[in-house]
């Protein structure tokens, strides 16, 4: 019930405070350290140095934007991390993650790695989970400080791993979310808000279909264009463009889409499914 806390953005704050609720013994550490002000309040301890912050405890959680601020932080104290458990929730690449992994090793510490699947108010609450991976053991020691947070979703002992799955799922995420934020662009230009088109927006949305009939069609390869092809989609986003043209909008994004799309028809695939751009986009 005692836990380190290092990096306070809106995650690594978000942590600390689920922590405190939970009754832990809370020792926060951050680059700015006037962001611990109301942690330190509700009575977590302010650690003055970065060594002082791993010396605290055996578990300390990271929370940084990515392994650049990690390095820069735990090359101050490098040799505090002996016989710690460094729960790294920092995203990156997985190469990083590995190389960390071995870089925390290498000073007698073990790190796990994490990668957060929700926004901070969904630290501490239910349902929501964190891909980890590396040693099964440590997992395991530490699983309830772990689920004090989120829930685990093991992947393996590959450090790697937590990171692969995290950046897969983001890269999704961000494509999708500036999606929507560019349909709502369009939306506002012809005067329907954002509002007015939410409950639109989320049906529009709501690729669970696609998703699920898709995933063992690009596994065997099957790309028949039975439903939809990708000339039909080259020509339904080359209406999307011109809607937006009109109103005056960015079209860069739809416009990349509609070139990889292109690309597939170039290359004779006019008559495959949308699945076809799993080769197409390897290159
Ligand atoms: P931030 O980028 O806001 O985290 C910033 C933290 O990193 C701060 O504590 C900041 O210190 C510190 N930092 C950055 N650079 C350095 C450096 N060179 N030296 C020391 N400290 C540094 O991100 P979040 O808190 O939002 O997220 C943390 C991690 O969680 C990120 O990797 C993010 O991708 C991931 N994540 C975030 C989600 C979200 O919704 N926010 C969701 C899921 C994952 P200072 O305060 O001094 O600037």
């Amino acid at each position: 019930m005692s836990v380190t806390v290092i990096g306070l953005g809106p995650m690594g704050h978000a942590m600390a405070a689920a922590y405190l609720d939970k009754g832990y013994d809370v020792t926060v550490w951050n680059r700015t350290a006037r962001k611990a002000g109301d942690l330190v309040a509700r009575g977590a301890r302010l650690a003055p140095s970065v060594e002082a912050a791993l010396r605290a405890n055996e578990l300390v959680v990271l929370s940084l934007t990515g392994y650049d601020a990690v390095y820069a932080v735990l090359e101050q104290a490098p040799e505090a991390l002996a016989g710690r458990t460094v729960v790294n929730l920092t995203s990156d690449t997985p190469d990083q993650a590995r190389t960390a992994a071995e870089w925390v090793a290498g000073h007698g510490g073990t790190q796990i790695t994490g990668g957060v699947q929700t926004p901070p108010p969904g630290i501490g609450a239910p349902g929501t989970s964190t891909y980890y991976s590396g040693p099964a053991g440590a997992v395991e020691t530490h699983r309830a400080a772990l689920e004090a947070l989120t829930g685990i979703d093991y992947l393996g002992e590959d450090p790697g791993l937590a990171a692969l799955y995290y950046q897969i799922g983001i890269d999704m995420f961000w494509t999708g979310l500036v999606g929507y934020l560019h349909g709502q662009t369009v939306a506002r230009a012809y005067g329907v808000s954002a509002r007015q088109f939410r409950e639109h927006a989320v049906k529009s949305m709501d690729f669970r279909y696609f998703v699920e009939l898709y995933a063992p069609r690009i596994d065997a390869g099957d790309h028949s264009g039975d439903m939809e092809n990708l000339g039909m989609a080259a020509a339904s986003l080359e209406h999307v463009v011109r809607t937006a043209e009109a109103a005056g909008v960015d079209v860069a994004i739809p416009r990349a889409m509609l070139d990889t799309f292109r690309r597939g028809i170039a290359a004779g695939h006019g008559r495959d499914s949308l699945t076809r751009l799993a080769d197409v986009l390897r290159g």
